[in-house]
């Protein structure tokens, strides 16, 4: 038995075999005998055009939304002119075939690897994934069939397309060498709430296949080989997430309110628009941050105002009679889109991005204010603009949605005339700036994913610095708190879109700040809402919590006062 730690992303437990997911292409590859350069020309069109038609099925057996970008993502790579070329000039060069594939793929998947953005570094794997698919087509070799039995799929790295395709049936749990949170494979693995563990490093190499482990998504424990005492402990934490699912399933249609009553909306995050389809199912009130940017990702141009009007009526509808924040373009920083030639920057999250390309580019601004505007008639819409550091910049933003409505109205197109518009706090300027800021604005909704990285100056996506990107650090409460006070001395509300609304431990505080709206990613939902029954405002938990010297220390202090609530309920239900 030996126990290995990891960074545990998808929550849950699981014991069951391991499949590896590692096979010897490069083996296969040396034994290839290389024909004439017309032949190795002609198996890798015919394999090209195979493997396209495997994707296409693919996608139209995808499940939802994301496996399908994922799959077009890997459509447009596999006729893509760089990567074409590339095997066309090695092919003529004396290469083989599947040689010249793989060498290919490695080339641009190195490229893509070595640029500072996130969202570059996952398209590499998929450059990978194309081509070992064609040279498994070339070779005869079968990718791993993770459709029978009942596995935890052990890897390095997961191709894509094997998570879009797998379903919780056959696959209990993930566990991955490789550290990133923001990966295709965890978001598939979210979405399908299979319990996944990241950042293992080489130890995956110690696992070896078909021997049974213990995996704890939440945790990021893995038991290799476990005895039968981890066999008892995997039972009660089976029988004790049953007993959990349960409660929240209890509450799924009852208030979001706090022990007194008090009631506070929680909402949640939406990316592709069907994610509105989990809004219900997880008991939320709205959609308080709605990424309109992946209606623009993926794609060879902006998509015009119809499609956008399409992608945002169909959430605010399904979101009626709630709100549904539209947040408008954060394209750039790790979310790149090749036709608004963003082009190569040394610091993206510092560059050309969000409301600086929008208002560069006012025609595309307004295509989309116009969408959304008309969106609105249909529900209840509210326009949120990020990435703010300045008054003038949202002065500029509603002169042009001010123009949109005007053009809307010669039109005799029908929106809602007292449509909200606020802004995101992600950046120390506008923390510094809230008074000025909420005296312009409908509302604010405080975005700590990137006002932690402004604030502390930690890359978010960076795994080597990540243990000090924490929102619990005294100086980002700091920030959070003033933004607060500021929102509501200006009579404006004030809510919360980024992952730390959705984190149990921060509750205490963010009820004490006095939020008045907490939106999430729609798992998190039922979690906080039942949480929400023990608590109250507490003002003198703002006092200690403000008083914590570091991130260590407040969350020490958060997690003391939730066991206190924790015993106090106990005794309390004793006492009944
Ligand atoms: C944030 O920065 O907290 C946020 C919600 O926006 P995004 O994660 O899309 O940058
Ligand atoms: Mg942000």
């Amino acid at each position: 038995m030996k126990q290995i730690m990891g960074k545990g992303v998808v929550d849950g437990v699981c014991l069951a075999s391991v499949m590896t997911l590692s096979e010897d292409i490069e083996g296969v590859l040396d034994r290839y005998a290389v024909s004439t350069i017309e032949d190795e020309k002609s198996a890798y069109q015919q394999a090209s055009q195979a493997a396209v038609g495997q994707i296409e099925e693919l996608i139209k057996n995808a499940t939802d939304q994301t496996q399908a970008d994922v799959l077009n993502a890997h459509l447009l790579m596999i006729t893509d002119v760089m990567l074409t070329d590339s095997i066309e000039a090695k092919i003529s060069g004396g290469l083989s075939a599947p040689r010249a594939v793989m060498d290919a793929a490695n080339e641009m998947a190195a490229m893509l690897g070595a640029i500072e953005d996130e969202y570059l570094k996952e398209r590499s794997k998929d450059v990978i994934d194309i081509g070992k698919r064609m040279v498994r087509i070339m070779l005869g070799i079968s990718a791993p069939d993770i459709a029978v039995g009942y596995h935890v799929l052990c890897g390095d790295d997961i191709e894509p397309s094997m998570v879009a395709n797998m379903t919780s049936e056959h696959v209990g749990a993930i566990i991955l060498g490789q550290g990133s949170t923001t990966s295709h494979a965890v978001i598939i693995a979210k979405t399908k709430g299979i319990p996944t563990v990241v950042g293992l490093g080489n130890h995956i190499d110690a696992i070896e296949n078909g021997e049974t482990v213990y995996v704890d998504g939440e945790t990021g424990e893995i038991i290799i080989s476990p005895d039968e005492t981890v066999k008892v402990r995997y039972q009660e934490r089976v029988a004790a997430i049953k007993a959990m699912a349960k409660q929240y399933d209890a509450i799924v249609d009852q208030p979001s309110v706090l022990k007194d009553g008090m009631h506070l909306p929680l909402a949640i995050n939406v990316g592709n628009p069907t994610d509105i389809d989990s809004m219900k199912a997880n008991g939320a009130e709205g959609v308080g941050l709605y990424r309109t940017e992946f209606v623009f990702m993926g794609k060879a141009k902006a998509p015009d105002e119809d499609e956008q009007f399409e992608a945002y009526r169909y959430v605010v509808e399904r979101a009626k009679p709630h709100l549904c924040v539209i947040r408008t373009l954060d394209i750039g920083g790790d979310k790149p889109a090749d036709y608004l030639e963003i082009g190569e920057e040394a610091n993206p999250f510092l560059g050309w991005r969000a409301i600086r390309i929008c208002l560069d580019k006012p025609e595309l601004f307004k295509t989309q204010i116009r969408a959304i505007l008309r969106a609105s008639h249909y529900g209840k819409a509210a326009i949120m603009l990020p990435m703010i550091i300045s008054e003038s910049e949202v002065l500029d933003s509603k002169a042009l949605i001010d123009e949109a409505k005007a053009e809307l109205r010669t039109a005799g197109m029908p929106f809602d005339e007292a449509i909200e518009v606020g802004i995101m706090i992600e950046t120390p300027a506008a923390v510094m700036q809230a008074e000025r800021l909420a005296k312009v604005v409908d509302f604010f909704s405080v975005g700590t994913n990137d006002l932690t990285q402004y604030t502390l100056a930690v890359d978010r996506g960076n795994p080597k610095i990540s243990d000090r990107y924490d929102y619990f650090h005294p100086s980002v409460l700091y920030a959070i708190n003033m933004v607060a006070a500021a929102a509501h001395a200006n009579g404006i509300w004030i809510g919360m879109c980024g992952e730390m609304a959705g984190d149990p431990l921060a509750l205490p505080v963010l009820l004490a700040m006095g939020f008045d709206e907490l939106s999430m990613s729609a798992p998190s939902v039922l979690k906080v809402k039942y949480l929400m029954k023990s608590l109250k405002v507490d003002s003198v938990l703002l006092d200690d919590v403000l008083a914590s010297r570091s991130a260590v220390d407040t969350r020490a202090r958060l997690t003391h006062y939730l066991e206190k609530i924790k015993l106090k309920e106990e005794i309390h239900e004793k006492d009944y």
